[in-house]
């Protein structure tokens, strides 16, 4: 069937995805560690300097968490049944959607409307 093709296929861009993170959060964890070397010098503004790539890294990798969350999510929803229908209507996802957003769980009407409801009101954010 068409939609099983489908499915692999997300599920093939979930994967790499996954993958592309775990890389790149390996990569930044690498940089700490060498950030980490040069702590050695005794100078303030060095270690200054350093406490403030700390801080951008670890909030980055936050986001990088979230993100395998949502994909480990999404895939899980695949194992169910349930992936590619919104959480809230219960109607299928646009196929485009879930190709430019292969963890999305609502559709973009829902998505909208919980983006308004999580940032408090609608004139939080503009919506298109
Ligand atoms: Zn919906």
């Amino acid at each position: 069937m068409t939609r099983n093709q489908d499915l692999r296929k997300l599920r093939e861009i979930l994967q790499r995805r996954r993958r592309d993170i775990l890389e790149a959060s390996l990569g930044v964890h690498r940089e700490l560690r060498a950030l980490k070397d040069q702590e050695r010098d005794p100078e303030y503004e060095e270690n200054a300097q350093s406490e403030l790539a700390d801080y951008t890294l670890s909030s980055l990798m936050e986001t990088q968490r979230r993100e395998i969350m949502l994909i480990d999510a999404a895939m899980r929803r695949m194992d169910e049944g349930s992936f590619g229908s919104c959480v809230d209507c219960g109607y299928e996802i646009p196929h485009e959607r879930l190709v430019a957003l292969p963890f999305a769980i609502r559709c973009e009407e829902d998505a909208t409307r919980h983006e308004h409801e999580m940032r408090g009101g609608p004139m939080a954010m503009p919506s298109l």
